[in-house]
């Protein structure tokens, strides 16, 4: 059902593009001219006008007929939003997007840039719909299993937060991995952007020096260094330091996404 609305937005949206652009595009004309020779079902043109047309007759609201496409989508997306949010377990991602406790803009940007794998993209999006056969999601909704606690620690259960964040045995090694990753990568980016000179092209090839110096001085980044201050603060080494030696101000910038389970 899903699928089905999916594909018959995507065409609409198709059709729309080829409809409004191919006057600039000569590209884009030229499938327009293909499209128009071609046999009704394989024309993505022709199949719009016929779904919006189903729409239009299927649709209970009288004014339907007034409804522009736009608003058609809107409708669509609306009535999948609202099914989407009423699964118990993989409608969680969807209303913490609503509560505001996942930026809505932010969590979809990777799928708009498209250079993952189609396999990595598809495997993101079921651990974020905490669709992934986890022993929780098998005794609770598939009903193939009957212990929902995690096959590592076996103390908690087996969720994709769990996973993600959670899992002792995991924090002692691989979180720890990840967490210096993508300290690496965003010192990285950081270096690049305020113009610290870079011996290596990708973030990946690079160990970050202590102390890195903006072309003139401007600013000074530092990696893993701890703090001097006139009290002794416990944790005082923030992964990422930023300092204006203009301002004479710094931004300390420390990572943190492991989470504890009560
Ligand atoms: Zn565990």
């Amino acid at each position: 059902m899903q699928i089905e609305a999916a594909y018959k937005a995507e065409i609409i949206n198709i059709a729309e593009y080829l409809n409004t652009n191919y006057k600039e595009d000569q590209f884009v004309n030229i499938v327009k001219s293909h499209e128009s020779t071609q046999p009704n079902m394989n024309s993505i043109i022709k199949t719009a006008a016929k779904i919006t047309e189903e729409l239009i007759q299927s649709s209970e609201k009288g004014d339907a007929k007034q409804d522009g496409i736009q608003q058609t989508k809107a409708r669509w997306g609306e009535s999948l939003r609202k099914k989407w949010k009423n699964k118990v377990i993989n409608g969680q991602y969807i209303t913490n997007i609503d509560r505001e406790l996942i930026s809505e803009e932010d969590t979809f940007l990777w799928l708009s840039k498209g250079d993952l794998k189609e396999e990595t993209g598809s495997e993101i999006v079921a651990a974020q719909d905490q669709a992934l056969q986890t022993k929780y999601y098998a005794t609770k909704i598939l009903n193939t299993e009957t212990d929902s606690k995690c096959r590592l620690c076996q103390q908690f259960d087996e969720t994709i937060d769990h996973i993600i964040s959670a899992s002792p045995i995991l924090a002692k090694e691989q979180y720890i991995k990840r967490h210096d990753r993508v300290c690496a990568q965003l010192h990285f980016n950081i270096c690049k952007v305020t113009g610290v000179q870079l011996d290596k092209k990708q973030w990946y090839e690079r160990v970050p020096d202590l102390v890195e110096t903006s072309q003139g001085g401007k600013v000074t980044i530092l990696w893993n260094q701890q703090l001097q201050t006139d009290r002794t603060i416990p944790n005082n080494k923030p992964d990422i330091i930023i300092r204006d030696n203009e301002k004479g101000t710094c931004m300390l910038i420390d990572l943190q996404y492991q989470e504890t389970e009560m």
